[in-house]
């Protein structure tokens, strides 16, 4: 017998049939013996409708954070509530649970809390009681009793922390991806469902945009030793299993493609070469909250120098005035942004100990006439800045060239 946790995501929830279908998967499930901790999101689309009440509401103000998360935590506890009902409509005995009656106590930072403790008696109880607990996800309660919701996607982190909290053999993601792909297949049709990914790939892939898990909920997973199981529920094909890193993971050189098209990117040119300089332009920036991702400085020439950086297309308004600060009182040099980058990158374990990769995937990008405008690397990631209108076709020259589209 097993615990498992299981998170149906909104797509899962969206309406009555398939809240009627995720009861009677976890009716199965149960029926075969294992225990069952179910998290549940908003239904799909609920999340926004609330969010977008409270904008309405609140006129030109910005609407109060901790209103917009009491307010938004009700998704989840209709969806817990409507599973709950129909399970037990199934015959199969079940209990919704909010956030406080599990004491799943988070900071006070409204709308992207992060956990700090879970109190598994509850849950443990209502499993020994022969019952399915099902979970509001995405909602905490802070020291003071206050609503709090871990951010958008959070419910992956409540399901990935409960499994931790009670040690479950594993945490099932049911999303509307039936997997982790090589590359997204709208891209490249030829992408293939990769049947395992470790960690840390995932976690790239993740910060480079492809939005199957929230990125918060694979850093628990991999601090707790979780595995995650990412599947659809409307199949019962296997999915991507996320786990810690084995040697058969370590031969695979490119596990995947990635395309972030919100990028943009700002250059200070000709600016003085002095002391100071990155540290000053850096601390504004993340004074101002703009996380950079890129930062490229050249050799100087004649004590001037250029410096780039990229930030998500959101900041750049927030991130121009403050690179102008940067050019100093005398205003030497200028400052120009393009809006209009995209990064590809190539994302693998076996990078750590294969030579010539970032060198296959320059000439790949080459052969198909794509030009290189920035270049950046991990241990296990090698990122190039180009024009955004060539993005698809770079991710399709690199998925073909570093030969993903053959099921591995
Ligand atoms: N309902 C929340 C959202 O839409 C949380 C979640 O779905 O994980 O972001
Ligand atoms: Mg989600």
């Amino acid at each position: 017998m097993a615990l498992i946790v299981q998170k149906f995501g909104g797509t899962s929830v969206g309406s009555v049939e398939r809240i009627a279908n995720v009861a009677e998967r976890v009716a199965r499930a149960r029926a075969a013996g294992d225990d069952l901790v179910v998290v549940v999101s908003a239904m799909s689309g609920e999340t926004n409708r609330l969010l977008a009440l409270g904008r309405d509401v609140a006129a030109e103000q910005a609407p109060h954070p901790r209103e917009l998360d009491a307010l938004v935590a009700t998704g989840e506890q209709v969806a817990s509530a409507l599973l709950a009902i129909a399970l037990e409509a199934r015959g199969v005995p079940a209990l919704s649970l909010l956030a406080h009656q599990i004491r799943l106590r988070t900071d006070a930072a409204h709308t992207k809390a992060r956990i700090r403790t879970i109190d598994d008696r509850p849950l443990r109880e209502v499993l020994a009681a022969g019952r399915v607990a099902v979970v509001a996800g995405f909602q905490g309660v802070d020291e003071e009793g206050n609503i709090t919701t871990l951010g958008r996607g959070g419910s992956d982190t409540t399901a990935v922390a409960l499994a931790a909290a009670l040690g479950a053999d594993v945490c099932e993601i049911y999303t509307d991806v039936d997997g982790v792909y090589t590359t997204d297949p709208r891209i490249c049709p030829s992408a293939q469902k990769v049947p395992k990914i470790s960690y840390e790939e995932m976690l790239e892939l993740a910060s480079l945009g492809a939005k199957v898990l929230q990125i918060r909920s694979v850093e628990m997973a991999m601090k707790h030793g979780v595995v995650v199981h990412v599947r659809t529920s409307f199949t019962d094909a296997e999915g991507t299993v996320v786990t810690k890193e084995d040697e058969s993971l370590e031969a695979i050189v490119v596990a995947g493609v990635a395309l972030d098209r919100d990028v943009a990117k700002v250059t200070i040119r000709g600016v003085s070469d002095e002391p100071g300089l990155a540290a000053t332009l850096f601390e504004a920036l993340a004074d101002a909250h703009v996380v950079v991702d890129m930062i490229i400085q050249n050799v100087s020439e004649d004590d001037r120098t250029d410096l780039t950086f990229t930030v998500s297309r959101g900041d750049v308004e927030t991130a121009r005035p403050i690179a102008e600060r940067a050019l100093g009182e005398k205003k030497r040099g200028e400052v120009v942004v393009d809006t209009r980058p995209a990064k590809v990158s190539i994302v693998g374990l076996g990078m750590r100990t294969h030579a010539g990769v970032a060198a296959k995937m320059f000439r790949l990008l080459a052969a198909a006439g794509i030009n290189i405008e920035a270049i950046s690397t991990s241990e296990i990631k090698v990122s190039c800045l180009i024009a955004e209108a060539r993005g698809e076709d770079a991710v399709r020259a690199l998925h073909e060239g570093f030969g993903l589209g053959a099921p591995r």
